[in-house]
């Protein structure tokens, strides 16, 4: 698998899993690869489209359980040192909580040429599975992008963003934590709040409910995202079930949430 040419590494967003969600230099980019190492969240559908590359699972979850950045890093120059061209292919986009700075850094330092392709984001998935916009003018003018794993204080919302709508992704399974530093800034009891699992895949579902009653929403499977904001409140309840087309959930008196 060597060959005269310069390798290169393509940064890729895989988008949220569904495979008509990846962009058309993505998905060629996929058909043409040598190398796709990539992160535990791609599904399958996703890599079928790489037909002739060699497929390494990166993931730190099922993947290799004791791989380091490090060694991702290692693996990426060595191919691309080889002559390859090798796609780091990352779910959503990414550059989105993706660990691609580092990455990013030890090429540039190892001198390797690459590429970032963007994917669409978890976020853009789980509001086009809501229906809802993440912003609207009548109430919502930003959005902020924030992690919920290992990452204190980071949900700490500016004053100036008040109004914003929430995006929190690895929300984890302590939404009680989530829901009392989303109270403390200020969030309102009745703030509408809506969980996505596997947005954008056939196995998508939904549950709404509401800042007060979000410590009592049931686990849902990985990977899910937590969106919080006056623009995902809805008032025809029974046209909001019926736009999810998937599993929906309502945690609480669904008249009393108005959503
Ligand atoms: N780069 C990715 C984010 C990686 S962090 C992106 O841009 O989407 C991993 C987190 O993203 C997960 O814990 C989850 O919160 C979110 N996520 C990724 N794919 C998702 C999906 N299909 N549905 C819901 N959340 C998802």
């Amino acid at each position: 698998m060597t060959t005269a040419q310069p390798g290169m590494v393509s940064l890729v967003g895989a988008g949220p899993g569904d495979p008509e969600l990846l962009t058309l230099k993505a998905a060629r980019l996929l058909a043409t690869a040598d190398v796709v190492l990539h992160d535990d969240l791609v599904p399958t559908a996703v890599l079928a489209q790489a037909e002739r590359a060699l497929v390494i699972n990166v993931g730190k979850r099922c993947g290799r359980k004791n791989i380091s950045q490090e060694q991702i890093n290692a693996m990426m120059i060595d191919y691309a040192r080889r002559g390859l061209l090798v796609v780091r292919l990352k779910s959503g986009d990414p550059l989105v909580f993706g660990r691609a700075g580092e990455e990013m850094d030890a090429l540039r330092a190892a001198g390797i040429h690459f590429d970032v392709v963007p994917g669409i984001t978890a976020a853009f998935a789980a509001a086009a599975a809501l229906h809802r916009p993440l912003t609207d003018r009548r109430n919502a003018s930003s959005i902020i992008f924030s992690s919920g794993h290992h990452a204190p204080g980071s949900l700490h919302q500016p004053a100036s963003l008040a109004g914003a709508s929430r995006v929190i992704y690895m929300p984890g399974r302590d939404l009680k934590a989530i829901a009392a530093q989303l109270r403390s800034e200020g969030l309102s009891a009745d703030l509408p709040c809506v969980l996505v699992s596997r947005a954008g895949q056939p196995e998508q579902q939904i549950v709404q409910t509401t800042l007060a009653r979000l410590e009592g929403v049931p686990a849902v499977p990985a990977p899910a995202i937590l969106l919080a904001g006056e623009a995902l409140r809805d008032s025809q309840p029974a046209q909001f079930a019926e736009l999810a087309s998937r599993a929906l959930t309502t945690v609480g008196d669904p008249q009393s949430l108005e959503l």
